[in-house]
């Protein structure tokens, strides 16, 4: 399937090397270390990946590598900096809001900063020792409409970080333009998928390392791995949008390399049709996460 798909890293996050985080977070943390940021781009030169989403960093690190990428021939579209409530998940991709006013200053920031979309993080991580567990509770329905509907108004797309059936169901129905991570996804929001043309991306290739992770069940990993797979054939089957993300730079998913374990993930998933349907999902989100 590889060699015939349009190599799209659709979501990653250039900050991170895929091994050490703290090593990574110190490397940028007073100004993007450029360097780092071209040898994780020529990652992705060297295999062909043409097209490259960031999910978002605090410290302007994708915001460089946007100007560096087209020296790589990469088209690489980022939100700046992710947005999460403050007290909840998503401090190490981003900066967070206490009020909606907040938020709207925030999403005013990102516009200044030139960011291509907007992304939102709605819910907590999975939890890799219990399953059903996530980190943390889920942004209550109504602010996701409120955070989804500010988004839009100023132009943007938007990408959001959610797992659990029912933050993901707030999250179709609020127009969300693309469900990172997904899991937990029940009937009713693979309905929502097909319906609204939101894009899923499933991202398990930043799932799998967790199998042989201190603190981490083996069997919960397995078990999460399994129902990604057989919600995605049914995602498929009902003519929903998928494309090809792995968290490139999370801790086990080397840039370049998670790609390419993402698509074996989703091969594996779907059969040889996976790849006409991959290439589906990668348009719609070339096509939707830039500025309009
Ligand atoms: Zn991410």
């Amino acid at each position: 399937m590889e060699e015939h798909c349009p190599r799209c890293e659709c979501h990653g996050h250039i900050f991170m090397d895929g091994v050490d985080f703290r090593r990574a977070r110190d490397l940028h943390r007073y100004r993007p270390d450029t360097a780092a940021i071209r040898t994780h781009l020529a990652a992705y030169q060297t295999r062909g990946i043409r097209y490259f989403r960031d999910g978002g960093d605090p410290f302007g690190v994708s915001l460089r590598a946007r100007e560096l990428a087209g020296e790589y021939g990469i088209r690489y579209v980022t939100p700046a900096f992710a947005i999460h409530r403050a007290g909840r998940y998503g401090g190490i991709v981003g900066r967070g809001y206490t009020t909606l006013g907040e938020y709207r200053a925030l999403v005013a920031q990102a516009s200044a900063l030139g960011a291509d979309f907007i992304k939102l993080m709605f819910s907590g991580i999975l939890d890799f020792a219990e399953y059903g567990t996530i980190s943390c509770p889920p942004l209550p329905t109504k602010e996701i409409r409120e955070l989804v509907r500010i988004a839009h108004g100023e132009g943007f797309a938007v990408m959001a970080h959610v797992n659990g059936a029912d933050a993901i169901r707030a999250a179709l129905e609020a127009g969300t333009d693309s469900i990172e991570h997904g899991y937990y996804m029940d009937e009713e929001d693979l309905k929502l998928l097909a319906e609204t043309g939101a894009v899923w991306v499933p991202t398990m290739a930043a799932i799998a390392p967790f199998a042989h992770r201190p603190g981490c069940r083996p069997m919960v990993v397995e078990r999460l791995l399994d129902e990604q797979a057989e919600a995605l054939c049914k995602a498929a089957a009902v003519g929903a949008l998928i494309a090809s993300g792995s968290d490139a730079g999370a801790v086990g998913v080397p840039h370049g390399a998670g790609l390419a374990a993402e698509w074996a993930l989703l091969e594996q998933a779907l059969g040889p049709a996976g790849c006409a349907v991959i290439e589906r999902g990668n348009q719609a989100v070339r096509e939707r996460f830039c500025r309009k």
